[in-house]
């Protein structure tokens, strides 16, 4: 049995494991895939005191500070079920079962994408989904938002910031975003709001994306836009299908509900990343709360463990 088991090997996920490792807790960390997001990642720039590095890097030197301490690393193997047996017990597709005494979550999110022609093929390469992490590659161009909910109202009043124009097209015929973030919006000269457009498709020169093509919904007509970059901001989608028989609480979104420590609605089970409710999500802050969640987790051991 582990003292600490981690579900996720993404940055909240190793950093959970390091932690609980240099507190001496027999550790073990099940991931789908080891990098998470990261490993999709070509350039971050704003991982604290490292100017500039890449994804693929970046996860190779997590792997290899996890792999300095006493974890099991099972990597490529898909968590499908939580429940409480004398200590929690994960269940693996493959069918096997993993206790531990204590759990960290940190399954991570993925972004919902369009699925139109281009949109995978010039990801990286002009299609981005975050703003706060790639806005500063488009400095003086002008670029799109698809969606206007909060989080496509927030990314271009941020991205008004730093680049010359920003049309934002929402599908349906009214923005969902709070009256305060589209009063801003609107306020601002270089933001252009398209209503009823629905995005059909990303254009680019086979290097780097060149525009979109969208068909207004009112008029049925197609119109292209030229652009130098596409932020898709219709969602981030918590990986917790997987939890959804325990007895883990979830908001309406899916996200893991969790404190200040972590904790979540089950005594000794922590959540971490991008998966819980935490409300930025990035490479350090994931980081930061897999630290608070092995800590928290160490915290439970303490008091509640008899060995
Ligand atoms: P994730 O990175 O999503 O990792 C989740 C982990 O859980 C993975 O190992 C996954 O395989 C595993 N997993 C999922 N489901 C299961 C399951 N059922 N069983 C077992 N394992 C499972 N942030 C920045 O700070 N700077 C950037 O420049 C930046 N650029 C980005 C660019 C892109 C294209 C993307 C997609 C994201 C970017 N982000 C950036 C965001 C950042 O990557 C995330 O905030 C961060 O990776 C979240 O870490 P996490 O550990 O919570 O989750």
């Amino acid at each position: 049995q582990f003292d600490v088991l981690v579900v996720g090997g993404g940055p909240a996920g190793a950093s959970a494991a390091i932690y609980a490792a240099r507190k001496g807790l027999n550790t073990g960390i099940v991931a789908e895939r080891f990098g998470g997001q990261v490993a999709d990642t070509l350039s971050i720039e704003n991982f604290i005191s490292i100017k500039a590095t890449e994804g693929p890097k970046l996860v190779a030197q997590l792997e290899e500070h996890v792999k300095e301490y006493n974890v099991d690393v099972m990597n490529n193997q898909r968590a499908v079920g939580l429940s409480y047996n004398n200590g929690y017990d994960i269940t693996l597709a493959n069918g096997a079962v993993l206790s531990a005494k204590s759990l960290v979550l940190a399954t991570g999110a993925r972004w919902r994408e369009m699925n139109v022609p281009g949109e995978s093929q010039y990801r990286g390469h002009g299609v981005a989904y975050c703003p706060h992490c790639d806005g500063p590659l488009f400095k003086g161009k002008s670029v799109a938002v698809i969606g206007g909910g909060n989080s496509g109202i927030e990314a271009a009043i941020d991205l008004a910031n730093i680049v010359e124009h920003v049309t934002v097209l929402e599908f349906a015929n009214t923005l969902r975003a709070d009256e305060v973030l589209i009063r801003k919006a609107n306020s601002l000269k270089n933001i252009t709001i398209i209503k009823n457009a629905q995005t059909t498709a990303v254009l680019g020169d086979g290097k780097r994306v060149t525009g979109l093509s969208y068909t207004d919904r009112e008029s049925g007509e197609s119109k292209m836009i030229s652009l130098a970059g596409i932020f898709v901001q219709i969602g981030l989608i918590p990986n917790t299908e997987w939890l959804k028989n325990s007895d883990v609480s979830l908001t309406r979104f899916g996200e893991i509900e969790i404190d200040a420590k972590g904790s979540t609605s089950l005594p000794g089970v922590f959540g971490a990343g991008d998966v819980t409710t935490t409300p930025f999500k990035q490479i350090i802050i994931a980081m930061g709360s897999g630290a608070t969640a092995s800590l928290g987790a160490f915290d439970y051991l303490i008091r509640h463990s008899d060995n």
